[in-house]
């Protein structure tokens, strides 16, 4: 069984000749396993949740596995509690657009994604902690490779998760927080409605797999993936950066997710987990890493192995684990030589 359990991501000769190091890439006809430094334990599996018999045990296992005893949605949710209580400017009157409690929160944001992308970048990749141990693609990430804004792959994804990744995400949260406040979207009444805040946060992985698939499929087709989603893929290796590295254009859509409260009920704390979540988890899972490790333990599952497959075979794998898109779909790339062939087959057809 693979630990690999959260979401979570031209042409496919656009892919293989895509480059991330500078030096020519094609591992596509390799076998799958051959052409990794490191894969999680395969086939790579969707949840359970749709599994038919019902799997009980392994559905418990799941839910439990996705949150505890340490996760990354675990953290989000802490740094989204944290940031409706001792982070928010209080007594911030939010039913009116005013410039100190918007810069508060873009600042917050700022700071969030500093934190987690930076953190995660200076561990993995300038302090080398773990070496490339656990890494999926031990090639370096790029450097002097004009295909990147300012030349380098890590600046070219900094520049565009900070200079329009959380400006666009504080927008839609405060939006989001202007919109409850006045009335304009439903509200969770608390206490009262605690059980209903537990069950959407639960539910918010199985929300973001869909949504994600959805407009991924969309953004890949001609001609937007040109003009838009191209900006993501140039990354073909990954780091914690690449994440939240997108087109303008996507960072709305993607981050659009959220207007779904205009018709869910919700309160601040949800807003700021559903967009944190979307906003950070990208972060990590694009680390390229399983995740961080205790001796040989791993401790903090991160970078998805499932996600990290579609940079590398592009047209393979555009939703997560939590619902089975790619199975019931025909795109599903379980990481075994078996389903690598059968994806050659596939492409070979549609090209
Ligand atoms: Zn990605
Ligand atoms: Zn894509």
């Amino acid at each position: 069984m693979t630990t690999d359990n959260s979401h979570t991501g031209g042409s496919a000769r656009a892919a293989d000749s895509a480059t991330s190091n500078g030096a020519a890439v094609d591992n596509a006809r390799r076998p799958a396993k051959a052409a990794w430094h490191y894969t999680p334990s395969l086939p790579i599996t969707p949840s359970p949740y749709f599994r038919w018999p019902v799997a009980p045990v392994a559905l418990l296992r799941w839910l439990f596995k996705g949150w505890f005893p340490v996760s990354e949605r675990l953290i989000i949710l802490l740094f989204a509690i944290a940031s409706a209580t001792v982070f928010f400017p209080s007594g911030a009157d939010t039913s009116q657009l005013s410039a100190g409690w918007i810069l508060a929160v873009l600042l917050r944001n700022m700071a969030l994604m500093l934190i987690v992308a930076g953190g995660l970048h200076l561990y993995f990749y300038v302090f080398r902690c773990q070496g490339d141990h656990k890494r999926y693609d031990a090639r370096p990430l790029a450097t002097g490779n004009r295909t990147f804004t300012f030349g380098a792959q890590v600046k070219d994804n900094m520049f565009w998760t900070l200079v329009s990744g959380v400006p666009v995400w504080t927008a839609y949260e405060v939006l989001m927080l202007w919109a409850l406040a006045n009335g304009y979207a439903p509200a969770l009444s608390m206490p009262g409605d605690w059980m209903w805040l537990v069950v959407l946060i639960v539910l918010l992985p199985v929300w973001e797999t869909t949504h994600f698939f959805l407009i991924h499929r969309i953004i890949h087709k001609a001609p937007f993936y040109k003009r838009i989603h191209a900006l993501h893929h140039r990354n073909t290796n990954v780091g914690p950066w690449s994440g939240l590295s997108m087109h303008p254009i996507e960072h709305l859509v993607y981050l659009s997710t959220v207007l779904i409260h205009f018709v869910v009920p919700s309160n601040p704390l949800l807003i700021m987990f559903h967009l944190q979540y979307f906003a950070l988890s990208a972060a990590t899972t694009h680390t390229g890493y399983q995740g961080i490790l205790w001796g040989e333990r791993l401790i903090l599952p991160l970078g998805t192995f499932h996600h990290q497959l579609h940079h590398r075979y592009f047209s393979c794998n555009y939703g997560g684990l939590e619902v089975p898109w790619d199975q019931w779909t025909g795109s599903f790339h379980d990481g075994t030589d078996e389903s690598h062939r059968q994806f050659l087959k596939n492409r070979r057809r549609a090209t």
